[in-house]
């Protein structure tokens, strides 16, 4: 058994703990139907669980949320999907192997509504499908958390297996490419050599969250090589990022370079018509018993305050459906029922919502530090200032105690925190750079 392997059966037997011992599901229920279940593939956003026989599918389908629950509090935050033993193909040997794309049937170009901030990614992902490998190679999707990246990647895979049949597409991830090279280097399933032969042999390669291979050195070397021969053979690729590839940290010049050197392209947050349309086409594809007409200035409020990021747009809007199913009268929702829904929510605010990794992104960033740097042990001047700094900002903005400040920050003990703070204060009546400094770090926080 393989390292990741390992780690799967270990999560799963302690979901399974769970479900056998804490959970409603009685004796006879877990042994017909979930004992034999295993955990084919986790990665940050998606588990697949695989059971033998077709009942066990469906009785564990109609168990998803509890799965879900139990992995939730195991720490893994992800979305579920039940497959028989024989749908997933990474199972089977490697000579048998079915090619597996793992493109996402869900996401495709008819349900992604395009507005002003995200037309241009829209139609440079439309235009590697339509023509692959004929467009920009590599296409490079960038764009914060929640702007449809995945969705758009996701939409280029499906678009090319309907129309392109012969082609071969993967869709991946950076966090999942790293386990891959890891595995081939470490176990006896597949040979780097035949890692590379697979990918060499793709049409598509789509890499998500390609960020996440940044400081694997390993990775890096087998990734430059599978990148300059699908590019140099005409295939197409396509890679997103939170951020542009130049501010990527850890990434070694030359992938930035091959990076940046097809067409690169930005995802923002909707603007209000384009957040409406999202929302207005969300409704319609939702089944809404108990529930009637949402009126239209409920919309306009959540698409004005909730249009930072389009994960929180769906939100705010299943928010709304559950209260309402369990307080409204089935009829119309008004402004005064969604506002029973959004009160104490916190979610108002959370248009610029201030949080300790916030602040540590964009202390580390101005610094140019890794946040690993900023939470060390360091006493380096500079990396030390930074510190201060962050967890100074911590204090004011977020009003937290100086030990749970402490613990974010590479567990210092409260009088190292207070020292910190003072001294940034001491340092801010005296020095004005240093005071321009700190209140540019507040306002970049505050405002973005
Ligand atoms: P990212 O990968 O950038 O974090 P996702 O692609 O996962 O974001 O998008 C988050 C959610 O928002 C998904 O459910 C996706 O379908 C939806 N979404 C994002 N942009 C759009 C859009 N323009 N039209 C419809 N749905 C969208
Ligand atoms: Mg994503």
């Amino acid at each position: 058994m393989t390292g990741v392997e390992h780690f799967y059966q270990d999560v799963w037997s302690k979901a399974k703990t769970i479900i056998r011992e804490e959970s409603s599901i009685d004796k006879i229920v877990y042994d017909a139907y979930f004992d034999e279940s295993s955990l084919a593939f986790l990665n940050e956003e998606r588990a697949i669980i695989t059971v033998p026989s077709f009942v066990q599918k469906a009785v564990l389908s109609q168990r998803i949320p509890l799965i879900k629950d139990i992995l939730e509090g195991l720490g893994y935050l992800v979305t579920v999907e039940i497959l028989l033993n024989d749908e997933y193909g990474p199972q089977s040997t490697e000579s048998t192997i079915v090619h597996n794309d793992q493109v996402r049937v869900e996401y495709t170009f008819d349900n992604f509504i395009v507005g002003p901030s995200n037309k241009e990614a829209h139609s440079a992902a439309l235009a590697c499908a339509f023509t692959p490998g004929k467009f920009y190679s590599p296409l490079f999707i960038h764009g914060n958390s929640g702007l449809g990246k995945t969705h758009l990647l996701n939409a280029i895979g499906n678009y090319i297996k309907k129309y392109h049949p012969e082609m071969k597409v993967l869709y991946t991830s950076g966090s999942e490419f790293v386990t891959a090279v890891v595995e081939s280097i470490t176990s006896k399933t597949e040979s780097i050599e035949n890692f590379k032969k697979r990918m060499f042999s793709l049409d598509v390669l789509l890499i998500d969250d390609i960020q996440f291979i940044a400081g694997k050195e390993k990775s890096h070397e087998i990734f430059f090589h599978i990148f300059n021969e699908l590019v140099n053979n005409k295939k197409q690729i396509v890679l997103t990022s939170d951020r542009d590839p130049s501010e990527i940290k850890g990434l070694e010049e030359r992938l930035i370079s091959r990076f940046s050197s097809g067409l690169t392209v930005g995802l923002d947050s909707p603007e209000f018509e384009t957040a409406l349309a999202i929302i207005k086409a969300r409704l319609n594809t939702q089944t809404l018993e108990g529930v009637g007409v949402v009126q239209e200035d409920v919309l306009s409020y959540i698409a004005t305050n909730f249009a930072k990021d389009v994960r929180k747009l769906e939100g705010a809007l299943n928010r709304l459906l559950f209260y309402a199913v369990q307080f409204g009268n089935g009829g119309t929702i008004d402004f005064k029922l969604a506002m029973g829904a959004f009160k104490g929510a916190g979610n108002v605010s959370e248009k610029n919502e201030v949080s300790i990794n916030k602040i540590k992104r964009i202390v580390s960033d101005y610094f140019g530090l890794t946040r690993q740097q900023l939470i060390s042990n360091s006493r380096t001047k500079n990396i030390a200032s930074a510190r201060h700094i962050a967890m100074y900002l911590s204090r004011k903005l977020l009003d937290l105690p100086f030990i749970k400040i402490g613990e974010e920050f590479g567990k210092r003990d409260h009088s190292t925190v207070m020292n910190a703070c003072e001294k940034v204060e001491t340092t801010l009546k005296s020095d004005i750079n240093y005071k321009n400094m700190v209140v540019e770090l507040e306002k970049q926080i505050l405002q973005t």
